[in-house]
């Protein structure tokens, strides 16, 4: 079997397209502008590059965007005091601050701040527990994008065998937890598992958002299955540059699987367009409106 490629591009640029219609109709039938306020603190070149895009992206759905950068010695209590206001200001409606944070600011005290409804990352423990028990949560953006592709590829998941490999709390919880919304049974691997290999070979849907490169070997994926790729790991190419690959052996998996995202190409946009999504989803919260009446 070759595997249909699932193209992340292609997906976000109509996600993005949908978000920017949402955006036209809140203005016109509702006079309100969604607006996202991103802040970085300290110079990362990766997160850089994060944040332009997400702030590019915000002007062209047609949103407002605020875009803070603030200096590396940036105290604990001068961001935790940016927090706040940007939470009292009522044009606001999303907060993002890009992870990570220098080693002085304690990370979880600043999500901690952010008012639940605008934390558009979905990390706030809020928005964690809402998801675990079925509430009305903000969904943290990568898990949230992985799981509209797996509806768009598979339709239907009830039933399905399910493996997230990785727990983090930002990534392998979430998708865990919307898996099984979605009514698939759901398997966690992580690094003490036994035998990573034997889970792999019993699912129908493997998310891989480990962080080592190419570990998920394309002879362990059960045919048919499908492949949603979250790993983002930079390696060394012969000629000394470096390339991006995943988690998962690609082009051997791609054999066997019947849809894979590829890496670059897959994932990594739709986290971008979720993250406008949110900011929607949050705008119309706030303001009483039903998202899905747009
Ligand atoms: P973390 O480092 O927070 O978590 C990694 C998880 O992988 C942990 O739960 C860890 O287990 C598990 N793990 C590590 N080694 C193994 C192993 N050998 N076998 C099985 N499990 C293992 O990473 P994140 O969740 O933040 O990110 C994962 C990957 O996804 C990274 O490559 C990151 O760059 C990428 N990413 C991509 C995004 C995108 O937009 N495309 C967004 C976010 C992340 P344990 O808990 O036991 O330590």
């Amino acid at each position: 079997m070759t595997a249909k490629i699932i193209d992340g591009k292609a997906f976000s640029a109509k996600v993005r397209a949908a978000v920017a219609t949402d955006v036209e109709t809140l203005k016109a039938k509702h006079g309100v502008t969604p607006g996202l306020a991103v802040v970085i603190v300290g110079k990362d070149p990766a997160s850089e590059i994060y944040v332009r895009n997400k702030v590019k992206q915000t002007a062209e759905a047609g949103m407002n965007g605020w875009h803070y950068e603030l200096p590396a010695e940036t105290t604990e209590a001068e961001l935790l005091a940016k927090v706040e206001a940007l939470n009292a200001d009522p044009a606001v409606n999303g907060i993002l601050v890009q992870l990570p944070l220098p080693k002085h600011i304690n990370e979880s005290a600043i999500i901690a701040a952010i008012a639940p409804e605008k934390d558009v990352d979905g990390f706030h423990v809020i928005n964690s527990g809402l998801l675990a028990t079925g509430g009305r949560a903000m969904v943290p953006c990568t898990p949230l994008g992985c799981l509209l592709m797996l509806k768009d590829t598979l339709g239907d998941m009830t039933g399905m065998k399910a493996l997230v490999v990785g727990r983090s709390n930002i990534v392998g919880k979430p998708m865990a937890q919307l898996l099984l919304d979605a009514n698939c049974t759901v398997t966690i691997a992580h690094s003490r598992t036994r035998d990573l290999a034997a889970e792999v070979a019993q699912a129908d849907i493997v998310v891989a958002a480990v962080g080592v490169p190419e570990l998920i070997k394309g002879a362990w994926v059960k045919e048919g299955a499908t492949v949603i790729d979250v790993g983002m790991n930079r390696i060394p190419k012969e000629d000394g540059k470096t390339k991006l690959v995943g988690d998962v052996e690609y082009a051997a998996a791609a054999e066997r699987a019947s849809a894979i995202t590829p890496v670059p190409g897959g994932v990594g946009p739709m986290t971008i367009a979720m993250l406008l999504r949110n900011t929607v989803t949050a705008t119309c919260r706030q303001n009483n409106i039903d998202p899905d009446a747009l």
